[in-house]
């Protein structure tokens, strides 16, 4: 195992590519690397008007790597028996459109994806839900994972630890929106809609969503259920259940979390010493202006903290900036700081 490394290596700023325009704002911004996925159920954001179809993909891969920017394509829903080729044609589809990478969860597709494609490198999902590293290592025994995205659940001490007893390359998500569930995992949207961001790829599938407004305010409700109302003038996150406003014990409040945005700009220097590899921005979503800001202030504070990893802090400006695009324009360290896990 490659234990704890040594001082600070080059570390890559991995950004979101929801669409052409994102995509090009993410590589002109600095991106080492940008993750996309097809514009289907086979990735975990499947919101109409996101995502490429292959024309588009062409373009933007070409894009990307005549610029030295390394293209991340997710796959990371899971097929169902009734749609397995659906994901094995992606699965193919990627491969021939020269990606560098295939990011997924499902071990069946996995095990397609090595079995048909061995020189393609293959990266386990947030969606895998791998907190171990036990269960890192054996998706690396199995199918030659090369790479494993963290799923934010974990504590800095249990990164470290994960870290120390693995040989496949870490990544954590640096920046944007929380999922508060283990990835993967979270069934809250199929109880209201019959779908899951598992199967399906979002949510909160749009068309469940309904917006209602009048002089009292506006409120969100997924297939009817009410998730929040909102004072006139009170700003409003796309509605998910686990965000939602929620009567508990005769006081209504945020049940499950807080809309709030993961920001590690303050400990950069602890998880790059702990030998993470790449840093993640979360936000296929978001739009081009978002995906350019963040890249931004990603890329010079990484740069600040790879040049002087003991000397960083990041400036005030940065944080502002990026407080701005915030959910709920606040930050949160969120497990991995918690006391409890
Ligand atoms: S409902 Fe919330 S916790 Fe569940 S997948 Fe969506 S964002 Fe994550």
């Amino acid at each position: 195992m490659s234990g704890s490394r040594e001082g600070v290596k080059r570390v890559e700023l991995v950004c979101p590519a929801g669409s052409l325009p994102a995509l090009k704002a993410a590589v002109d911004s600095g991106a080492d690397a940008v993750y996309m996925g097809f514009r289907d159920a086979t990735n975990a954001r499947n919101f109409p008007g996101l995502n490429f179809d292959e024309g588009a993909a062409h373009k933007g891969i070409q894009y990307a790597h005549e610029r030295g920017v390394k293209v991340l394509l997710a796959l990371n829903t899971f097929p169902q028996p009734e749609n397995w080729s659906q994901w094995t044609r992606a699965v193919d589809l990627a491969a021939s459109l020269d990606v560098d990478a295939l990011i997924m969860a499902d071990p069946g597709l996995l095990r397609y994806a090595a079995a048909s494609h061995p020189d393609l490198r293959l990266h386990l999902s947030v969606q895998g839900s791998a907190t171990s590293y036990e269960a890192i290592n054996f998706y690396q025994r199995q199918f030659g994972i090369q790479r494993v995205v963290l799923p934010r659940v974990l504590s800095f001490s249990q990164v470290t630890r994960l870290i120390e007893n693995t040989d496949v390359e870490v990544e954590v998500f640096g920046f944007g929106s929380l999922c508060v569930m283990v990835e993967g995992r979270c069934a809250l949207s199929s109880y209201v809609t019959g779908e899951s961001p598992n199967t399906c790829g979002a949510c909160s599938p749009a068309r469940a969503v309904r917006w209602e407004e009048d002089a009292s305010g506006r409120r969100s409700r997924l297939n009817g259920v009410l998730i929040d109302s909102y004072q006139p003038g009170e700003s409003a996150g796309y509605p998910v259940l686990c965000k939602g406003r929620f009567e508990v014990n005769g006081r209504v409040d945020y049940a499950i979390e807080e809309p709030t945005s993961l920001s590690l700009l303050d400990r950069l220097p602890e998880l790059l010493k702990a030998g993470v590899v790449a840093l993640k921005i979360e936000g296929r979503q978001r739009s081009p202006a978002y995906v350019k800001q963040v890249t931004q202030v990603m890329r010079k504070a990484l740069d600040a903290c790879l040049a002087d990893p003991d000397g960083y802090a990041p400036h005030s400006e940065w944080v502002t900036q990026l407080d701005r695009v915030s959910e709920g324009t606040t930050h949160t360290l969120g497990a991995l700081d918690r006391a409890w896990q």
